[in-house]
């Protein structure tokens, strides 16, 4: 087992918490019930365990527990999101604005709606990855129904200005999303305070099991309305059928319990480990950092590498570290990232590109034998490149 590679790739997913285990298990045997069985104790029992996690999530954004629409993941909510909004608002606007560097469970759903005839600006972003506000307010035309803008990167980490954008939304009666997977339990976040009304959480990244999310779907000032997406027994008031995944929910709501107990320790420390492979490998020359220097989440670190091929980093890493590179994440295709594309990377220095995503269970030891790999496997490559 010790020759498995460090785990350093924290954004695609992380280990679900032995503590969020041991929560889940007797909701798969013992206390197996349905939670919309209302006749007897089995149902109860799944039905209060399904509560608790409403309450933690709802108390985690400053939301209230029946705002909270559970889903498979922020793929779903995403879609949920857009697609539901754009259909129940259709004749008031068909107009719908977007970022560059959102995820493609965003992008997606909003290249679908334009086949549809509704019409998308994508906003480009500056060099560090934040939003332009002033391209915001441009963008913004009397037929906008919804502003969709990711909380922090899943690529380059960067935290946007929901605050800034919620108010922005507000003051011209549009909504406003956030996809919140990779911000939930890493920064906080306060639904009133943003003015957010509606917002895409996953638990796989945060500890959690996979496959199971929530849409946050504002009730008050504004009640916001959704085209559901997946008919059936009317669960989730009406918005996502489907029997609820108790033991994935039970195990959510512990992810993010423990998430917020140790939010802010485990942010500082993130942090130190993230300047300490930074200062490590930024002695190199030719090396830059991807994304906002602060703004950012603790545990993201992305950089590019000049005078190297990116599969050869990749292939040298490998061994040693699990980091994603400059690629696009999913896996089927290998079109350089859309990401480091918008912060104007070449292909070429978005090939070179490696995100370390560091998490819960790095050692300072692992942050060490990472920075003295990667800084020997680059020196190596750009030797053998001027040998050539
Ligand atoms: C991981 C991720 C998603 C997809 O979430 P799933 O729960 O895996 O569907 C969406 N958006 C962002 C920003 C992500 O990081």
């Amino acid at each position: 087992m010790s020759s498995r590679p460090i785990y350093l790739d924290s954004h695609a997913t992380t280990p679900v918490d032995e503590r969020v285990v041991a929560a889940m298990l007797p909701y798969f045997t013992e206390h197996f019930g349905n939670p919309s069985s209302i006749n007897h104790l089995y149902g109860w029992e799944a039905e209060a365990a399904v509560k608790q996690t409403r309450e933690i999530l709802a108390a985690a954004i400053n939301a209230t527990p029946e705002e909270i629409v559970f889903t498979s993941g922020a793929t779903e909510a995403n879609n949920l999101a857009i697609k539901g909004v754009a259909e129940a608002y259709f004749q008031k606007g068909q107009h719908i604005i977007t970022v560059a560097t959102e995820h493609s469970a965003v992008l997606d759903p909003c290249k679908y709606l334009k086949t549809l005839g509704f019409e998308i600006t994508i906003l480009p972003v500056q060099k560090d990855g934040l939003l332009d506000l002033t391209e915001l307010e441009k963008a913004f035309r009397p037929e906008t129904i919804l502003v969709s803008v990711m909380a922090a990167n899943n690529e380059i980490g960067v935290l946007q200005p929901l605050a800034e954008i919620g108010a922005m939304c507000r003051e011209r009666n549009v909504l406003f999303h956030t996809d919140a997977a990779q911000a939930i339990g890493k920064i906080p976040l306060d639904v009133q305070a943003m003015k957010i009304d509606l917002m895409s959480l996953t638990a796989h990244k945060v500890y959690g099991p996979k496959g199971i999310g929530a849409l946050y779907v504002r009730r008050r000032n504004p009640r916001v309305q959704l085209a559901p997406q997946q008919h059936g027994g009317g669960h989730e008031r009406g918005m996502r059928s489907g029997t609820l995944y108790t033991p994935q929910i039970v195990g959510f709501g512990k992810a993010v319990e423990i998430a917020l107990e140790e939010q802010a320790t485990e942010s500082q420390r993130l942090t130190q480990l993230r300047q300490r492979l930074w200062e490590k490998i930024s002695q190199l020359e030719g090396i830059h950092l991807n994304g906002h220097p602060t703004q950012r989440l603790s545990g993201n670190l992305s950089i590019s590498i000049e005078g190297v091929d990116g599969s050869a980093l990749l292939l040298g890493l490998q061994p040693v570290m699990a980091v994603s590179s400059g690629s696009a994440c999913s896996s089927v295709t290998t079109a350089p990232s859309h990401v480091l594309m918008a912060l104007g990377h070449s292909e070429q220095q978005a090939y070179a590109s490696i995100r370390f995503g560091i998490g819960r269970f790095n050692t300072i030891e692992e942050i060490d034998k990472v920075a003295e790999h990667t800084i020997s496997t680059i020196q190596s490559l750009r030797k053998q490149a001027l040998t050539v």
